[in-house]
């Protein structure tokens, strides 16, 4: 398993107080700490950036002087997803988050949608993704992208805006859906929009460490199917435990 994972991601840049460097930085001092081999990257392409987003989106992103970290997030998720398709599981620690930036638009701290670039990039050789975003918010930019593309697949469990029943659900069937997301898709790469805002302590007060142990763990069983292909990217998660969760996921991943 490699961390993805640059220096560079911890600069400061005009972002939302709760979108704070630590949350990419402490969680790396931690990985390091537990053994896990760092890999550096740098930014994504025009090109590849271009490949999902339009010409407007980007300037505008440019003229936010926020370019620079989302083509670098973007550039580790690709980093993520080709390592995955060399047979190296890969977890990409990455701020800014991606999954609410759709080709033409973005919100929720996003900008560039680092998940639906790096599978762009990878789908000449993969070319059935499925992406299961864990994040308590649907990621609504992801599946904008890929809405009608028969080869991506897109599972959201029960995010808390796409369905009323979030409030009715528990952990067991959160882990169901996730189980679920493999049937009846036969995919050539698994990837996984990490967001952990579902975590007990976080915004969505769901899900227990050892519940992210369960899914990392039914998402590397599931990745079976073609051959362990199987990466993850940071989305969302804003509670200092937040390195407590990806380390507890990994395990499972791994
Ligand atoms: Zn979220």
């Amino acid at each position: 398993m490699k961390i993805v994972y640059s220096d560079k991601l911890a600069a400061r840049y005009p972002a939302n107080p709760v979108e704070s460097p630590d949350r990419v930085a402490l969680p790396a001092k931690l990985l390091r700490e537990c053994g896990y081999e760092l890999v550096d990257f740098g930014p994504a392409s025009i090109e590849d950036i271009a490949r999902v987003h339009g010409r407007e989106h980007i300037e505008l992103v440019r003229k936010m002087g926020l370019y620079e970290p989302a083509a670098l997030a973007a550039g580790g998720a690709i980093t993520a997803a080709e390592l995955a398709l060399a047979g190296q599981p890969a977890f990409a620690l990455l701020r800014p988050p991606g999954h609410h930036a759709s080709a033409n638009r973005a919100w929720g701290m996003c900008c560039f949608n680092s998940m639906a670039i790096a599978i762009k990039r990878v789908q000449p050789a993969a070319r059935r993704a499925l992406i299961i975003d864990i994040d308590l918010h649907y990621g609504d930019g992801t599946a904008s992208i890929f809405r009608g593309d028969p080869d991506v697949k897109l599972v959201n469990p029960w995010a808390v805006d796409e369905s009323f029943e979030y409030l009715n659900m528990d952990e067991s069937r959160y882990l169901m859906q996730v189980e679920d997301a493999f049937l009846g898709f036969e995919p050539d790469i698994v990837a996984v929009s990490a967001g952990f805002d579902t975590y007990l302590q976080d915004w969505g007060g769901l899900l227990r460490l050892e519940d992210y142990h369960k899914i990392g763990r039914s998402i590397r069983e599931g990745s079976k199917s073609c051959k362990g292909r199987r990466f993850a990217l940071l989305e969302g998660g804003y509670h200092p435990d937040l390195k407590w969760c990806i380390k507890s996921f990994l395990e499972g991943f791994q």
